[in-house]
């Protein structure tokens, strides 16, 4: 193959056959219920009796979810993947299968697009899940990412979002408002860089930037709820912040909430470095997004069981619909909760 004088490979110069032969050459499959991946007009998949399938799809694009002056292809193709997993285990259901379709200019190389599967297949392997198709095209200009995963879950445990009932207690995995903040110092050293030229400096910034740039999904909160025999009554991943998902949940579910500020999950670094940027911890933790923990609530007769789980933290309490969705501020104010701008009321 002729390279140019970069060293880099042209799309052009290897059509579309190809360099799907070169994207999926090492594909592994590690699911029974994967009976046939790509190679065929369609992929086939079967489960055990009483399983149900759950599909979610997402589309990115570059310069709206992804921006590679900050952003390395590997991790974009990670990222990209995890994010629709988040979605999956949020139904309560093991993702087993993607398909992975991208539309891309002539901008990128042939190594930029392995550069971009290495991370997919890295996700893959993490979370044990088949790539079992998709399609390519190209695109006048930037890269179109979509990618939908499939998941299967047993009938009975299926988890929705609009099933909650009042005095659930609200519960979050991990913490929040880091992949928001993460966001913030990439952009801030990336524009020093930019106008001095001063390579960034991550110092104890490394968590945050990692929650911004390779998020996990919360396969180890599904599981622990399961080892402990607790099924949430509904759930939802906190994909675009805890304010947006808790609305959602509520007004699908048709109830109300109560939430706690103090009770809010925000790690030190996160704090301290809202601090210096003179943003509002909470504020970040309620609407900075990108956080993929996920958001649930469980029977109030649950409580004993979920105290002893470090990973999780009760933020506050289902009430019905006529109370409203409310935060209690630390200062003991109670403000309604918007999908953006609580902050605003404070
Ligand atoms: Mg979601």
């Amino acid at each position: 193959m002729e390279e140019n004088k970069n060293n880099f490979t042209e799309l052009s110069e290897l059509g579309e056959f190809l360099l799907i032969n070169k994207l999926t050459k090492n594909n592994k499959i590690k699911n029974n219920s994967t009976k046939k991946a790509i190679g065929d007009d369609g992929a086939v998949i079967e489960y055990e009796d009483n399983y149900q399938t759950v599909i979610t799809n997402d589309v990115l694009v570059e310069g709206i979810h992804f921006d590679f002056s900050y952003c390395p292809l590997k991790y974009v193709g990670y990222k990209s993947v995890v994010v629709n997993l988040s979605d999956i285990y949020a139904m309560n259901a093991k993702p087993e299968q993607i398909l992975v379709s991208f539309a891309v200019s002539n901008r990128f190389s042939v190594e930029a697009l392995e550069e971009l599967y290495q991370g997919i297949y890295m996700a893959c392997d993490e979370y044990g899940v088949d790539l079992i198709g998709g399609d390519t095209t190209s695109s006048k200009i930037g890269m179109f990412l979509s990618i939908t995963a499939i998941g299967k879950v047993k009938k009975d445990n299926q988890v929705y979002r609009n099933t909650a009932k009042e005095t659930d207690l609200i519960c979050v995995s991990g913490d929040l408002g880091a992949a928001y903040l993460g966001l913030q110092v990439l952009e801030r050293e990336m524009k020093i860089n930019k106008d001095t030229n001063v390579e960034p400096e991550w110092n104890d910034k490394e968590y945050l930037i990692q929650r911004q740039l390779k998020p996990e999904a919360r396969r180890d909160i599904i599981e622990l709820l399961e080892k402990n025999y607790i099924v949430p009554t509904s759930m939802i991943d906190i994909s675009d912040g805890l304010s947006s998902e808790i609305l959602h949940l509520c007004t699908q579910s048709k109830t109300g909430a109560l939430i706690y500020e103090e009770r809010l999950p925000i790690a030190e670094i996160t704090r301290k470095t809202a601090m210096e940027m003179e943003l509002v911890p909470s504020t970040a933790a309620m609407n900075g997004g990108e956080d993929y923990e996920l958001l649930f609530t469980v029977k109030l007769s649950d409580y004993e069981k979920l105290k002893e789980l470090e990973q999780i933290s009760v933020i506050g309490h289902i009430t019905h619909q006529s109370e409203g969705i409310n935060i209690i501020a630390t200062d003991g104010t109670q403000v309604p909760i918007t999908a953006q701008g609580w902050n605003a009321l404070l």
